[in-house]
């Protein structure tokens, strides 16, 4: 039976990146509940048939690639993949990351550094150059970034710096694909998932984490949801190169 909410996303195809839980698989849900035909993929088939079942049972287009986002031969397969089931990619969600190491930047194995960099970054990038040949006047690509691009926290301050680089990788990007395609971000604050479970294994952690937000609660994979397809939707037509802080109200100055 569908379940499906919206429109804005009615003969549109999008892909999401490391969206088999989590905060990607929120954002692939929402798109797919709004209309869209969805790709979603992660490393392990089994975690891609899991989610592809979840969906399909939710009544939503959507069918599951396997994609480490760091593996070449990966990228190119979720893009012809995707070609050859919808025939076109409006949306593209980059969202896959790794956080390896709780070391201050000053003891970070240099293996570790390359891993931070080539998956929150350097993925995305050659995703975007894989994609790019086949995207029309109106596609829209969002990043997820992170509110520790703003403020890196202790035990992440280089994951933190990763996310930094995606502020300016939204600019660039958006400069170079405009006009015809627009290039946002969204930074979520702390949001309760596997990623993020040295915030919930913890009750007084949680708790300091839900304090230290204006609005006293973590946020939910849906909130981030909310944000990433409001900024894919033709909602944000006249919205290009920007971050979307989606925190509570964290502080989120650089
Ligand atoms: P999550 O719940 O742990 O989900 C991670 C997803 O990514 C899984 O589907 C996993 O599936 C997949 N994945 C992991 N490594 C991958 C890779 N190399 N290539 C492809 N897929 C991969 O994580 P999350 O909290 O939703 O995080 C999603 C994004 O939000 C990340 O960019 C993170 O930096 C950002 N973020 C999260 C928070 C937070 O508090 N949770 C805050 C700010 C920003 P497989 O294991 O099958 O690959």
């Amino acid at each position: 039976m569908s379940t499906k909410i919206g429109r804005r996303f009615e003969g549109k195809v999008a892909i999401v990146t490391a969206s088999t839980q989590g905060i990607g698989f929120a954002i692939a849900e929402r798109l797919g509940l709004e209309g869209g035909s969805v790709v979603i993929s992660s490393r392990k088939q089994k975690n891609v048939d899991e989610a592809v079942d979840k969906l399909k049972n939710k009544g939503l287009e959507v069918v599951g690639v396997v994609c480490h986002v760091s593996n070449a031969q990966h990228r190119k397969d979720i893009i012809q993949k995707t070609l050859d089931k919808y025939g076109k990619i409006d949306v593209i969600v980059s969202n896959a990351a790794a956080n390896p190491s709780v070391d201050p930047v000053l003891l970070t194995q240099e293996s570790v550094l390359d891993k931070l960099w080539e998956i929150n970054v350097k993925a995305t990038v050659l995703l975007l150059q894989e994609a790019a040949p086949h995207l029309q006047k109106g596609s829209s690509i969002v990043f997820i970034s992170s509110i520790a691009a703003y403020h890196p926290q202790p035990a992440m301050f280089m994951y933190g710096v990763t996310k930094t680089a995606l502020l300016g990788l939204t600019k660039a990007l958006a400069t170079e694909m405009a006009p015809d395609i627009r290039v946002n971000a969204v930074a979520p604050g702390s949001v309760p998932t596997n990623f993020a479970a040295f915030i919930t294994k913890d009750e007084a952690v949680r708790k300091i984490a839900e304090e230290r937000t204006l609005l006293r609660r973590l946020g939910t994979p849906e909130d981030m949801a909310a944000a990433a397809a409001f900024l894919a939707s033709d909602d944000a037509s006249y919205i290009t190169g920007e971050t979307l802080i989606v925190a509570g109200g964290l502080p989120s100055r650089l």
